[in-house]
């Protein structure tokens, strides 16, 4: 039984949550069961740090023309601090479930044989930093791939039981850290010095100030602010500051993190600071493809009836699946949001939802990947 099999293979991933290009035992037990099922199987794919990364790609030829259909997982976990200190990995978004419904659907595909064209069955690390897509177009995996999907747990409050979103829509987003540096004096002569606090607490406020299109839902916000420490009759001279920046439109990110840069740099100036500012990391907004949706609508539909169908939904989140599209202009994309009564949200250590709809999940998945291997 499908249920089953999900089951046991999300029992042994959960079992062993790895963090980011740390999915070691994870690309192992998934090349094995590839390989079992039949398919060619490439591990170590990608590249991190001059290293081989911890990509898994598994390949299914009919022996017959027709197009490359793709189904990608991500693998890594989430680190979680202990109440002693030490940090313990949990698969808090669900990259288990991701990857359970996707080697299910891989080998249910390879034992009742595919009608045309290839399966490319793609694990991919290191989603959670954002840069485990990158790496995998960096290495090739995409170019010969013409359609490309993904999955996703929702949350309670997008989806139920027994729902699933058609096309799931993600936000564009990027953190962004910035130094400043002033000039250090003692507190009996601030006037001799540049107060790093005060430019960091002007950035803060300029930056809150920033207003962007309200229907593109745009938005910066401080999430981080290290400075002093030391002794408390000295002016500080350094301050660190993060920011998380967040737009529907990729266009409008591109904006708001020029703005968001001008901000620091000129509110730096204004003080007699110095400020360097670099992103850290990026993710763009999800692309659509109508013909794409309506193969997700059709696949849902046939699996959860009309009732289970959810056409579209935002969420604030990113994602680093959209860098697929955004450099493989060539590549269709559909990305199912799967229902599971998922309780209380996504990167909380006690997550929890209902482990049967992941065999829903899984068959949603088989049924566009054969729709579009025969479009
Ligand atoms: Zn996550
Ligand atoms: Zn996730």
């Amino acid at each position: 039984m499908l249920t089953e099999r999900i089951e046991a293979i999300w029992q042994q991933l959960h079992a062993m949550p790895e963090p980011a290009f740390c999915e070691v035992k994870t690309a192992s037990f998934l090349a094995q069961r590839l390989r079992q099922a039949g398919y060619c199987v490439q591990e170590q794919v990608g590249m991190h740090d001059g290293r081989p990364a911890t990509g898994v790609v598994g390949v299914l030829d009919s022996g017959r023309p027709g197009p490359v259909a793709a189904l990608r997982s991500d693998m890594d976990c989430l680190m979680f601090k202990q109440a002693d200190g030490s940090e313990r990995g949990i698969h808090a978004c669900g990259h288990d479930a991701h990857m359970a419904m996707v080697l299910a659907a891989a080998e249910e595909l390879a034992e009742q044989g595919i009608p045309c064209g290839k399966v490319k069955i793609i694990f991919q690390p290191a989603e959670e930093i954002g840069k485990g897509a990158l790496c995998l177009l960096e290495a090739g995996v995409l170019d010969d791939v013409d359609y490309l999907f993904g999955i996703h747990l929702m949350s309670s409050q997008m989806a139920g039981s027994g729902q699933a979103i058609a096309t799931v829509r993600w936000t564009a987003c990027t953190l962004l850290r910035a130094v400043i540096e002033g000039t250090p004096a003692h507190g009996s002569k601030p006037h001799l010095g540049v107060n790093a606090i005060d430019v960091g607490a002007a950035i803060v406020g300029a930056v809150n100030a920033l207003h962007t299109d309200p229907l593109l839902c745009g938005n910066v916000k401080t999430t981080s602010f290290v400075a002093g420490g030391g002794s408390l009759n000295s002016i500080c001279a350094k301050a660190e500051l993060g920011f998380d920046l967040r737009s529907t439109s990729n266009a409008e990110m591109e904006q708001l993190r020029q703005r968001v840069m001008d901000v620091i740099q000129g509110t730096a100036a204004v003080y007699g600071a110095k400020a360097a500012a670099e992103i850290v990391g990026t993710c763009p907004a999800s692309s659509f493809d109508s013909t794409m949706a309506a193969v997700a609508r059709e696949a849902i539909v046939a699996e959860l009836g009309q009732g289970g169908l959810i056409d579209a939904a935002a969420t604030t989140v990113g994602e680093d699946f959209n860098f697929y599209a955004m450099y493989r202009p060539q590549l269709k994309t559909g990305f199912i949001g799967l229902g599971c009564d998922l309780r209380p949200g996504l990167h909380d250590p006690a997550m929890t939802f209902v482990h049967q709809d992941m065999a829903h999940g899984c068959r949603i998945l088989q049924k566009m990947l054969l729709k579009v291997l025969t479009l």
